[in-house]
C-alpha cells in the first residue's frame, strides 16, 4: 500500500449515445501504439473497441483497462439514454474487454495509456478522432495511494505470473537466457 497523494486524474468520458460505430478511435489508438509509432493499423492492437450491441442497434466504445483481478480499476464514465453513469458501472468481472484486449502476436494483454508520449498530447488521440463528440478528456485532482506504475512489458509479466507462477516464468527465462548465450555468433 503507498501512501495518500494529490494526482491529476485522466479519464475519458463516453456518450454512448453519440457513437455512430464509425471506429475512427480503434485505427488512430492501433497507428499510435504500433512499432515504429504510425506504421500499421490493426484495430486488433487497439486499447479501445467498439462494441456493437446487435439488438438494439447500440455501440459501445469499450477501453483496456487495468488488468486487475480483483477489484475494478475502471474510471470511465458512460452516458447511456441520456444518463451518466459514474466511473465505469459495468463490472470488469463481466466487462468484454477481459477478452478482446490482447496482444494478438503474444496473448498478452493491452492497455489504455492515454497515449502518453512525449511531448504530451493536449488530448487523447481517439478523443481527437471522434468527431460526433462521444469521448470526452476530463482531468480532475483526486487523492490516491501512489501506486507503481507498469509499462507495457510489466504489465505483459505480470498477466504472466498470474497465469503461470513466478517460478515457472523464472525457469523460462533462465532456459532462454540460456539459449542465448549458446546461440553462434551472439555477443
Ligand atoms: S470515433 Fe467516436 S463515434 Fe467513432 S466509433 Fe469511436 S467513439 Fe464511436
Ligand atoms: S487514450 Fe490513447 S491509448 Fe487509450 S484508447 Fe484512446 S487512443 Fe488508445
Amino acid at each position: 500500500m503507498g501512501e495518500k497523494t494529490k494526482k491529476k486524474v485522466k479519464t475519458i468520458k463516453v456518450d454512448v449515445d453519440k457513437c455512430n460505430g464509425c471506429r475512427a478511435c480503434e485505427m488512430i489508438c492501433s497507428a499510435f501504439h504500433s512499432v515504429p509509432k504510425y506504421s500499421g493499423n490493426n484495430p486488433a492492437r487497439s486499447r479501445i473497441r467498439v462494441i456493437r450491441e446487435p439488438l438494439k442497434d447500440i455501440y459501445v466504445p469499450v477501453y483496456a483497462g487495468e488488468n486487475a483481478k480483483a477489484e475494478c480499476m475502471g474510471r470511465d464514465k458512460y452516458v447511456i439514454d441520456g444518463k451518466e453513469y459514474e466511473e465505469c458501472a459495468f463490472c470488469r468481472a463481466s466487462c468484454p474487454s477481459r477478452d478482446i484486449f490482447k496482444e494478438p502476436d503474444s496473448g498478452l494483454p493491452l492497455k489504455c495509456d492515454m497515449c502518453e508520449s512525449d511531448p504530451t498530447l493536449e488530448k487523447p488521440l481517439c478523443v481527437q478522432w471522434c468527431m460526433v463528440d462521444a469521448l470526452t478528456y476530463e482531468e480532475r485532482e483526486e487523492e490516491v495511494e501512489e501506486d507503481v506504475k507498469l509499462d507495457d512489458v510489466e504489465t505483459g509479466l505480470d498477466s504472466l505470473v498470474a497465469k503461470h507462477g513466478l517460478q515457472k516464468v523464472l525457469d523460462t527465462f533462465a532456459r532462454m537466457s540460456q539459449k542465448g548465450a549458446e546461440q553462434p555468433g551472439e555477443k
